[in-house]
């Protein structure tokens, strides 16, 4: 199985098509999950960082690169990178880090979808601590139970960044950063563009052409 990095702005679904992934063997690597670990931990950076966050802003390349290193050296499974490259810069640095670990078998897909249905999916979202991740606004993934995780029982959380100002930020912001990534990885002919407006399951199936 190939490695895969999704490029995909915020709320195309690569957290839900992650999972999917999860299921046949992969090991989920997400910079905004990590990042949040980060806060929850409650030190000096942690609070710095959820400032950057809640704002819709980028955090500092060097900080994020330093995260996805870590997990990156010791890994041995096929991985998904899911919110990492979000720069040039940092595209560059992971390349210099795939030539340091020997890893060539990889490919890059970049979700697409629109400002409003991002939003729209963004908006419902809810998450449990356990990874699981629901949306009121669509019947066939609202949790059983008002607010309670179906997987493991906890409530579930809405993300402090998941609200209308700070979502069209980070969405502009990644539009902002990401045609230089996609020509990045076009020409070194990893790029594969999915429509997200087809049903989960087909989205899926794609991803796992591609990764074949
Ligand atoms: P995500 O969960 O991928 O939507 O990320 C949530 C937030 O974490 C983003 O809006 C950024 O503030 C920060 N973040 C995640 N990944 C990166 C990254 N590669 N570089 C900089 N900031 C990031």
């Amino acid at each position: 199985m190939k490695n895969v990095i999704f490029i995909a702005p915020p709320s195309s679904g690569k957290g839900t098509q992650s999972e999917k992934l999860v299921e046949i063997g992969y090991k989920h690597i997400s910079t905004g999950d990590m990042l949040r670990e980060e806060i929850a931990k409650g030190s000096e950076i942690g609070l710095k960082i959820n400032e950057i966050i809640t704002a819709g802003h980028l955090v500092d390349d060097e900080i994020v690169f330093r995260l996805i290193k870590a997990k990156l050296q010791n890994n041995k499974e096929p991985f998904i990178l899911d919110g990492f490259p979000r720069t040039l810069n940092q595209a560059k640095m992971l390349d210099e880090l795939f030539k340091e670990l020997n890893i060539q078998n990889y490919e890059v897909i970049y979700l697409d979808i629109s400002l409003e249905e991002a939003l729209k999916r963004a908006l419902g979202r809810l998450t449990c601590s356990c990874g699981a991740s629901y949306n009121m606004y669509y019947e066939n993934l609202k949790p059983k139970t008002n607010n309670i995780c179906d997987k493991c029982g906890k409530e579930l959380m809405k993300r402090t960044d998941d609200n209308e100002e700070s979502f069209k930020i980070r969405f502009n912001t990644f539009l902002e950063n990401i045609d230089p990534i996609k020509e990045y990885y076009k020409e070194k002919n990893k790029m594969h563009i999915v429509d997200t407006s087809m049903k989960l399951d087909m989205i899926t199936e794609k991803i796992k052409e591609i990764l074949k």
